[in-house]
Formats: structure tokens, C-alpha cells, sequence
């Protein structure tokens, strides 16, 4: 079922989020929480989104990125569950790009991160899993997994300027090829 968005300011985005009972995977509150986090995320138009964001303070997180999305971003990963992910950064070269959130709707930000990372988790049948991004994959994993740690990508903005409404961006900073590298 479609959930409201959590939006910035909301006391869920902030709090503690427990690790999930692998063994609860199998029960219906989990597959209750899978399907509303499916359907928002869908819904909304989401490329991510985090269970505390629909106000479920676990650490789980979904990623869908289509060939086609609206960061213009080429890089595909099929619909993947993150439960109780742990990330390992595989290198301290940074690399920027302007972000988006659905708990801060109508703004972007300008945010570095490491470009290379190793994501560990289990997935939705409980399999674990290690997956190497780069790219803009690692910056989307890496937002969607601080959402489990209360972190919001407007705390890791270092320059305020490059802190801007989607419209003023779109006329501003799109078009100056200044999303990517
Ligand atoms: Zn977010």
C-alpha cells in the first residue's frame, strides 16, 4: 500500500533503526513493509527509498534504477533489497552529484562521496549478498543507507550554494552539465 513520505523534520527520519530478525522475513509484517516500500517508492517516483521514510524504523532499504531515470544516469540495478546493509568505502577518491529526496521534495544538493563501495546485506529470501558500486550507484546506495543511520543528504552539503529548488536547478545548474563528475 502507497505510505505517506516522512518528510525532513519528522522526529522517523532521525531515530534509531533496529536490524531485522532474518527469520522475520518469512512473516506477514515484512511482507507487508516490502510491498508498501514497492509501492511508494513506484509511486512517488522514487529511484530509492528507506523503510524510516514511510515511518518503519528497520534497516531496510529498496533501489531500483531503470536505464531511464531522472537523474539521466545510465547505470541499471534491477530492484534490489538491502536488509541490515553494511558498507565498506573501497576507496577516498570523492565524486559529487546533485541529490534528491523524497522526505526533501523540491530541492537538490550537491553532495561528495566515495566513489567505490562494498555493500553486504540480505535480500528479501534472506540470501546474503556483497555487491561493488561505482558511480552514480554508489552515491544512491550510499544515500539510501544513510537514511538507516538517521542521516539525511542535506547534512553532507558542504557548500550551501550548491543548495538549490528542482525548478532553479533545472534553469541553473542543469544545463551547465554540472550533474556528474
Ligand atoms: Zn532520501
Amino acid at each position: 500500500m502507497i505510505q505517506p513520505i516522512c518528510r525532513m523534520g519528522n522526529p522517523k527520519l532521525r531515530s534509531v533503526n533496529k536490524d531485522l530478525e532474518i527469520d522475520s522475513i518469512k512473516g506477514e509484517s515484512f511482507g507487508r513493509l516490502l510491498a508498501d516500500l514497492i509501492d511508494s517508492m513506484k509511486h512517488y517516483g522514487g529511484i530509492g527509498i528507506a523503510a524510516p521514510q514511510i515511518g518503519v524504523n528497520l534497516r531496510v532499504a529498496i533501489i531500483e534504477l531503470p536505464e531511464t531515470n531522472r537523474y539521466g544516469q545510465k547505470i541499471q540495478l534491477p530492484l534490489t533489497v538491502f536488509i541490515n546493509p553494511v558498507i565498506e568505502f573501497l576507496t577516498d577518491e570523492l565524486q559529487g552529484f546533485w541529490e534528491g529526496c523524497l522526505s526533501v521534495p523540491g530541492l537538490r544538493g550537491f553532495v561528495e562521496r566515495p566513489s567505490k563501495i562494498k555493500v553486504s546485506f540480505y535480500d528479501e529470501k534472506g540470501k546474503f549478498h556483497e555487491l561493488i558500486a561505482e558511480g552514480f550507484l554508489a552515491t544512491v546506495i550510499q544515500h539510501e543507507l544513510d537514511h538507516l543511520e538517521g542521516v539525511l543528504y542535506v547534512d553532507r552539503i558542504k557548500d550551501p550554494a550548491k543548495f538549490a529548488f528542482q525548478e532553479e536547478y533545472d534553469q541553473y545548474v542543469f544545463n551547465q552539465k554540472e550533474i556528474g563528475d
